[in-house]
């Protein structure tokens, strides 16, 4: 019986063997040679993504030391008082001496983010770390800066910068702040930044309506 079995067993394989023929060993042949080819050409693919992400990372790299618009890790910040220029002869005559030649206090500087980091956080790095566009004698630690702590909304805003505080120009003066161009509601205090921004810090002396 097992003998039988066995025979009948062999003969099948034999008969499905002889009547696949060679097709499905070629099959078989053609779909390994396909997948080892895909296989090498996604390695490749794999590979030159690697090189592409590699270049792209000295890209970054090399862009950090060479060229200040890169903006990985790092925003641009301005300080603005052109307006204060603009009305000078409003401007109380003590603050005059704090007013730069070419109307700002920082033309656009990179700034390093840290995470979580607000525009006042920004700000505060940007003055501690820079003089002012006329390096004056009062800009030796760096540029002024006083920011005040409001309970009622729980945030910060800007008293003033290089000695040029709110009301220091008019009645409808004070620091307003702009990201990538558009000017912000938010307090300084709770709008968080991030790489590439571009933070202008400008003097409105006419609530924002001369900014822009
Ligand atoms: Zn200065």
């Amino acid at each position: 019986m097992k003998k039988t079995k066995l025979i009948f067993i062999y003969a099948l394989v034999l008969f499905i063997l002889c009547s696949c023929g060679h097709a499905p060993s070629q099959d078989i042949t053609e779909s390994a040679t396909l997948s080892s080819s895909q296989t090498s050409s996604s390695a490749k693919e794999s590979e030159n993504l690697l090189t592409n992400e590699s270049a792209t990372q000295n890209k970054i790299t090399s862009k950090n030391t060479t060229d200040p618009q890169s903006a990985e890790g790092y925003c641009f910040v301005t300080i603005d008082i052109r307006n204060i220029k603009n009305n000078i002869n409003i401007l109380k005559s003590e603050k005059k001496p704090f007013v730069t030649s070419d109307g700002y206090i920082l033309k656009e500087t990179k700034v390093k983010i840290s995470d979580g980091d607000t525009a006042l956080d920004i700000l505060k790095k940007a003055c501690k770390e820079n003089k002012c566009t006329d390096n004056c004698k009062y800009c030796e630690n760096g540029i002024q800066l006083e920011s005040t702590y409001t309970a009622d909304y729980d945030s910060y805003y800007i008293e003033g910068i290089h000695q040029i505080y709110g009301m220091d120009c008019g009645s409808m003066s004070g620091w307003m702040f702009s990201v990538n161009g558009t000017l912000s509601n938010e307090a300084v205090s709770d709008c968080t930044v991030k790489s590439g921004d571009r933070i202008d810090f400008a003097y409105s002396c006419n609530m924002g309506a001369d900014i822009g």
